[in-house]
């Protein structure tokens, strides 16, 4: 049997015992759940994408030239429908796929003129996302409401507009390049207590990163697993995700006392290619990632469930919490229902409490459910009894907001762990 066989096969044992023929690491001490994944579950088979043209089109009319041709772009075509308003047909990579209906553009003109932009979808797809402006060197700002119009299911929103591009997009952009100077960044001032790992690459070659951070002797040590980006768009759950992990990494006591006991692995961009192509959700081989954890048919989650599998044989370490940052219509939490044999039963409501308790009226939804789909909070529950989070920010949530909660959700983690 071929490792490449074993991996197509939907039993977790079968990835342990797979890295035991490969690495001859032991098994933990783990009793291993079955996941329970519904018969109907995707398959996550390669699918054909379509990639779309890159080019700067040309509005003889009005002189307006709009462009696709950076990374983390989505514009599909753009029509002119009359002398002020042009179409622009935006499409996901594949169908079926979820309605994370994401644009992202540059426009400019050679004189000062104003247009209208209608965005188009394919039948079945709606618009999304309140559009955000920038001009270079420029902060994101929500474009003004009174220049959205809104007519049945169909966006028009009205731009002035110059010889200097302006970037507008679904949501802000933040490229691989862009997450790789971040995270390269934070390695460079935390030293010591980061190591940094390519696990692995992408379908298109793109380098899988993780971030291995510890202190002092990094063998049995509880580990938390932190992932983000699993799905292109949800860009507010990577800012929470950003403010989390820049708050584990300040110098205090609550983080000297968690790093005694924890080692935190960190996967800041698991689908760098579907970022990098401006998808809508999938990865290059058109597959909605957090469906493929428990199949390892894609590269990535190949790579990444192999690495945390590796780092707890190898250090005798128990995965305990894994959080996994999202985006959705609105802030809330999925949760595990089977928290009696996990790691920590009490962690939900311990921490979900802690942090409404900082902010006064705020009680996000809890989702309580044993999912049926191979996803990874399935996954760490299966896998390692781990308690595990979907961490769902909402698109349009205030993004002060957003950085303020992760920094509460990081510390008030870390002390309930510490607690321990
Ligand atoms: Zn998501």
């Amino acid at each position: 049997m071929t490792v490449s066989k074993i991996y197509n096969s939907f039993n977790f044992v079968f990835l342990a015992l797979a890295l035991i023929t490969t690495t001859q690491c032991s098994l933990p001490n783990n009793t291993f759940v079955k996941p329970i994944i519904a018969e109907d579950s995707t398959n996550t088979d390669n699918k054909k994408i379509t990639l779309q043209e890159k080019k700067i089109f040309f509005d003889q009319n009005t002189a307006i030239y709009l462009s696709n041709n950076f990374d983390g772009a989505r514009l599909n075509d753009v029509k002119k429908l009359n002398d002020s308003t042009l179409q622009l047909r935006i499409q996901p990579e594949n169908t079926p796929i979820n309605n994370s209906a994401y644009f992202a553009f540059k426009i400019w003109s050679k004189k000062p003129t104003t247009a209208y932009l209608e965005f188009n979808y394919p039948k079945d797809y709606s618009h999304r996302y309140i559009p955000k402006i920038k001009s270079e060197n420029e902060i994101w700002q929500n474009i003004d409401s009174n220049l959205i119009f809104k007519k049945d299911t169909i966006i028009t929103i009205k731009v002035i507009i110059n010889e200097k591009p302006q970037i507008i997009a679904a949501q802000e952009i933040i490229t691989s390049t862009q997450t790789k100077i971040w995270y390269n960044a934070l390695i460079q001032q935390h030293k010591a207590k980061i190591t940094y790992k390519t696990i692995g690459n992408s379908v298109l070659g793109k380098p899988i990163p993780m971030l291995d951070i510890h202190t002092g002797n990094e063998n049995e040590k509880d580990i938390v697993v932190l992932l983000a980006r699993q799905h292109p768009p949800e860009i507010t759950g990577f800012m929470a995700f950003q403010s989390f992990l820049q708050n584990v990494l300040e110098s205090n006591q609550i983080t000297a006392d968690f790093f005694t006991k924890y080692r935190v692995l960190v996967f800041p961009i698991v689908n760098p290619d579907g970022v990098d192509l401006g998808h809508w959700r999938h990865n290059a081989n058109g597959i909605d990632l957090n469906r493929d954890w428990s199949f390892y048919k894609q590269p990535e989650i190949n790579a990444i469930t192999k690495a945390i599998v590796q780092v707890a044989n190898k250090s005798k370490g128990k995965v305990v919490i894994g959080i996994d940052f999202h985006s959705t219509q609105e802030d809330l939490y999925y949760t595990s229902h089977s928290t009696e044999n996990s790691t920590i039963p009490h962690f939900y409501d311990e921490w979900f409490k802690a942090i409404d308790d900082t902010f006064p009226n705020y009680k996000p939804n809890e989702i309580r459910e044993d999912s049926n789909q191979p996803v990874s909070k399935a996954w760490f529950l299966g896998m390692y009894g781990a308690t595990a989070i979907t961490y769902e920010i909402g698109d349009e949530t205030p993004r002060d907001f957003v950085r303020e909660k992760g920094k509460v959700a990081a510390i008030e983690m870390m002390k309930i762990l510490n607690k321990r």
